[in-house]
């Protein structure tokens, strides 16, 4: 075990998740069936192992749908309000295990312990939200146009819901869809990163206890475990309706079009490229730490990531100055040590992503603000800690055009009126998430308009990073358009059936068509 292993109670944490060893245990979680290779997960913190994992084969595949399916026709059939129960149980476990768990997201996955404790509260959060909304699943009666007929609408549970999720939220993706799925019915088959599985491992033997106690089916929440090619066995598979993913566009294009190949219903969460807008007005107190955490935060790993700042160019100046000056604050190592603002990248490709963006965004023509670059020597010895980086860019450019995962910040300018920064901030491919910074209320309403913003979220005076799960989750474009979490997002996870009932003695037709016999 590594000394930052030892210093921050890593063996305790996993113990007290149901994970026995640190350095060489092989875990395959409960209700896993795994029986295939090995994948050996290393924290981007130190470069040291931290478990193994056994990945599902195509035979243990079959036995974890088997386990599904039958717990499918058992979970239908239990009172919505009795699952919210389950959800509250769950909910309560990761209260209590919030500390181990939110370590080992900081640990496995390098996001700042403050930000891995964060994650596990959105986790409790969506499970109370859940528990609420398992009372209120209600469909709607419809006045009907013939007499003596009543219409309704109501929602049934659609089956086994598909998770496929990313490496940067290694947890509570998870959780915004299974908390949802399991009060309407639903059991859930998940794939989590092939990059943080020991945080699937850990989730799986929470729920798994809850199961336990209350005598139900396993297969209520399944997992499988291992890259890309066991996503496929989930996104080919008919026997899942709806299949959630949450990761690159790259991914996105090949899950939805093989999913809706076969008809399925996808769920798609996918990359952002995500812009503020500075206007004249707009207070610097609330521009730089909002505008500083959303660029760096999770060292810039985060779909909502700030990755575009569009500054008016009567206060270009004064703005550029108060960022760049705010990086020069920023300290960078261990992000279990609270006194760091940011961890390392997930691993080495995505520092090679990160160096050669950069070395696009200056071939194209920008100008370098905060040098960024690999850091090495004590503290940094994982290879996966870099510096943030500023650079004054164009919205053209083909590099800002794309999605880069890392802390690379593109600074530009925009004249006139606020509708030109909307039409650079609409001006990409993707549509999460975006902000405006302005104490103007006609620009603030401008930005919230038809003809403002095309994002699937859009704040005022807040970052663009952040959100809170009772608002749904998602976005347009090449964001996919899915929505999750919070509103009536759990319609998603649920099927819709349309009853029409005579109760007269006739049978008058619809439209007043005549059918006499
Ligand atoms: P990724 O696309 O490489 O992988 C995501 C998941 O998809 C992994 O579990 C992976 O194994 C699986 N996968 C990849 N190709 C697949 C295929 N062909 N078939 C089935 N499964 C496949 O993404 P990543 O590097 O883990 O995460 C970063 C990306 O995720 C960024 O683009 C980020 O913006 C996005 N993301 C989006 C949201 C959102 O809510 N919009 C949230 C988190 C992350």
């Amino acid at each position: 075990m590594s000394t930052i292993a030892q210093q921050f109670g890593m063996q305790e944490a996993l113990h007290a998740l149901g994970i026995k060893e640190i350095n060489d245990g092989t875990s395959t979680g409960s209700n896993s069936f795994s029986s295939g290779p090995i994948i050996e997960s290393y924290s981007p913190v130190d470069g040291q192992l931290i478990g193994k994992v056994k990945t599902t084969t195509a035979a243990d595949y079959e036995k974890v749908m088997q386990s599904a399916t039958e717990a499918f026709k058992f979970f239908r059939a239990m009172p919505a309000p009795q699952r919210g129960e389950i959800v509250r149980q769950f909910g309560n476990k990761l209260r209590e295990l919030k500390e181990p768990l939110g370590k080992l997201v900081s640990y496995e996955m390098g996001k700042s312990l403050q930000e891995g404790y964060g994650e596990v509260q959105e986790m409790i959060d969506i499970c109370d939200f859940a528990v609420g909304l398992s009372r209120q699943l209600n469909g709607q009666t419809i006045p009907s146009e013939r007499p003596g007929h009543v219409m309704r609408e109501q929602w049934h549970s659609i089956g086994v819901v598909g998770i496929i999720s990313a490496f940067n939220f290694p947890v509570a993706v998870w959780s915004w869809n299974t908390a949802l799925a399991w009060i309407c019915g639903d059991v859930c088959v998940w794939k989590g990163s092939e990059k943080a599985p020991i945080c699937t491992i850990a989730c799986q033997n929470i729920i798994a206890e809850v199961l336990k106690a209350n005598n139900l089916p396993e297969g209520i929440s399944c997992i499988v475990n291992g890259d890309y090619t066991v996503g496929e066995m989930i996104t080919n598979d008919t026997r899942i309706p709806l299949v959630s993913a949450t990761g690159s566009t790259r991914m996105g294009r090949i899950v939805g079009a093989k999913v809706a190949e076969r008809f399925g219903k996808s769920l798609l969460e996918l990359g952002g490229n995500n812009a503020i807008i500075i206007t004249p007005t707009a207070d610097l107190k609330v521009v730089v730490p909002g505008a500083v955490f959303g660029a760096v935060g999770t060292a810039g790993q985060r779909c909502t990531s700030t990755r575009r700042l569009i500054i008016h160019e009567s206060v270009y100046d004064k703005v550029r100055d108060a960022i760049v000056g705010a990086y020069g604050q920023l300290t960078i190592g261990n992000p279990l040590d609270q006194k760091n603002h940011i961890g390392p990248l997930i691993d080495t490709d995505a520092v090679n992503t990160y160096l050669a963006a950069i070395e696009k965004a200056k071939a194209e023509g920008g100008k370098v603000l905060v040098e960024g670059g690999v850091l090495s020597g004590e503290g940094y010895e994982s290879g996966c800690y870099v510096k943030p980086a500023i650079i004054e860019a164009e919205n053209h450019f083909e590099i800002v055009q794309h999605e880069t995962f890392a802390p690379i910040l593109y600074l530009m300018k925009y004249e006139g009126e606020v509708e030109n920064a909307i039409d650079l901030q609409n001006g990409v491919a993707q549509g999460l998430s975006s902000a405006i910074m302005t104490n103007s209320m006609k620009e603030a309403e401008k930005f919230l308009s038809f003809a403002g913003s095309d994002c699937g979220i859009a704040n005022v005076n807040i970052g663009t990073s952040g959100a809170e799960i009772g608002g749904a989750f998602g976005g347009e474009k090449e964001t996919g358009g899915g929505r999750e979490s919070g509103s009536d997002a759990w319609k998603v996870y649920m099927r819709r059936q349309t009853n029409t009932v005579n109760y007269s003695d006739q049978l008058p037709l619809a439209q007043g068509i005549k059918f006499d016999l």
